[in-house]
């Protein structure tokens, strides 16, 4: 694995809109009696304030590929936020945003 020299934002889970850099909401669904996880909400790593809706499962297009877990989440695609202003990319791992690549100034 890669030592990366850039920080890894935790990603903070809240119980409602995700508003701090890295926080990460899940959206859950009833499905035929039971609760289920359908998709997650998160606000850019960067702090530039884009949230991005992430859904899960099979229906999904694309299924972002959650691991299942709800305190340490990882999605199995590389992450951009659309709007973000500094083009951050990277991926959600065990709960932390690493950044693909250091931004240079
Ligand atoms: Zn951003």
């Amino acid at each position: 694995m890669n030592a990366h020299q850039a920080p890894s934002p935790k990603a903070m889970i809240v119980g409602r809109t995700p508003v701090h850099p890295g926080e990460v909401s899940f959206y859950c669904e009833d499905v035929e009696g039971y609760v289920a996880v359908a998709g997650m909400s998160a606000r850019c790593p960067c702090g530039c304030g884009a949230e991005r809706f992430f859904w899960f499962g099979a229906d999904a297009d694309p299924d972002w590929g959650w691991n299942g877990n709800d305190t340490e989440p990882s999605l199995h695609r590389e992450i951009g936020f659309p709007s973000c202003t500094t083009g951050w990319r990277g991926r959600l791992t065990h709960g932390r945003w690493l950044p693909r690549r250091t931004r240079r100034t």
